[in-house]
């Protein structure tokens, strides 16, 4: 069955315990990083960084309202990145998460271009880059355990679970406390339902989250768009296989001399 969260906001206290975690799990480096006035740090979703805590200010009936947004891959049902991906390297598996193998990746970034949260990065400073984003940890999920940064946080704003079972608490919280959420569970129906699921008290467009995603799938669209540029695409996965033999022979050069 498909694995799904939950992500209560209202519950979140910025801790960022989540982030470390990710980091830890995925034997990510610390990288140098700057302030940027608020108390969101680094400052947005990298190579590095596959889920981040972002600190939102902003003012209802009179009085400023504070939020912390955690972001990561939403792990959509059916993803426009792996449809949009030409060798196969994105799959959305049979348990929720959608992984990346990096052997097949030839670096065109047609995922990048087509994911509608923005999500996927690029490690720009490699000699060989890969794109880089959230596992949700599948991995542990494929051994029983909770996702890495599910498991640390202090507040339980994250909860795991069947996907159904998620989206039904979602509701089920809505209803038992009126006013307290915005009658909406962002993900339910964007990009034709992700498997990261988030309520909130203050609408989600305040937030920063992409709130014109139509509620339907998004592949079909994304190869609509995409075969309209097919001379495009030729010569970027030439000139993408082309870069891969190029940094693959140069590496087993390495290793031989
Ligand atoms: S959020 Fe973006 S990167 Fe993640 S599965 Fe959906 S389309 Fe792919
Ligand atoms: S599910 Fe795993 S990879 Fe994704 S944000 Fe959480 S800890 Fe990081
Ligand atoms: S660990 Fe939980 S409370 Fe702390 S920042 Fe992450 S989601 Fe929020």
């Amino acid at each position: 069955m498909a694995k799904g969260v939950l992500v209560d906001l209202t519950k979140c206290i910025g801790c960022r315990g989540c982030q470390i975690s990710c980091k830890g799990w995925n034997e990510m480096s610390a990288q140098k990083t700057v302030m940027a006035g608020d108390l969101t740090n680094p400052p947005r979703l990298n190579a590095h960084c596959y889920t981040h805590i972002r600190f939102q200010e902003d003012e209802k009936e009179g009085g400023p309202v504070w939020s912390f947004v955690k972001d990561q891959c939403f792990h959509c049902k059916n993803p426009a990145c792996a449809s949009a991906c030409p060798v196969g390297a994105l799959k959305k598996t049979e348990k929720g998460p959608v992984t990346y193998t990096f052997e097949r990746c030839i670096g065109c970034r047609y995922c990048m271009l087509a994911c509608p949260f923005y999500i996927p990065k690029y490690e720009w400073e490699k000699v060989v880059p890969w794109i880089r984003k959230c596992t949700f940890c599948s991995e542990r999920i494929a051994a029983d355990l909770v996702p890495a940064c599910i498991k640390t946080c202090p507040t339980g704003t994250m909860i795991f679970g069947e996907l159904d079972d998620m989206l039904k608490e979602g509701r089920d919280r809505i209803t038992a406390n009126p006013g307290k959420y915005v009658d909406h569970i962002y993900g339910e129906k964007e990009a034709g339902g992700t498997s990261w699921m988030y309520l909130s008290a203050v609408p989600f467009e305040w937030l920063g989250f992409n709130t014109r995603i139509p509620a339907k799938e998004l592949p079909d669209l994304t190869w609509a768009y995409i075969a309209k540029i097919p001379a495009v695409i030729g010569v970027v996965l030439v000139a993408g296989a082309a870069t891969w033999a190029i940094t693959r022979r140069n590496q087993n050069m390495d290793k031989e001399e």
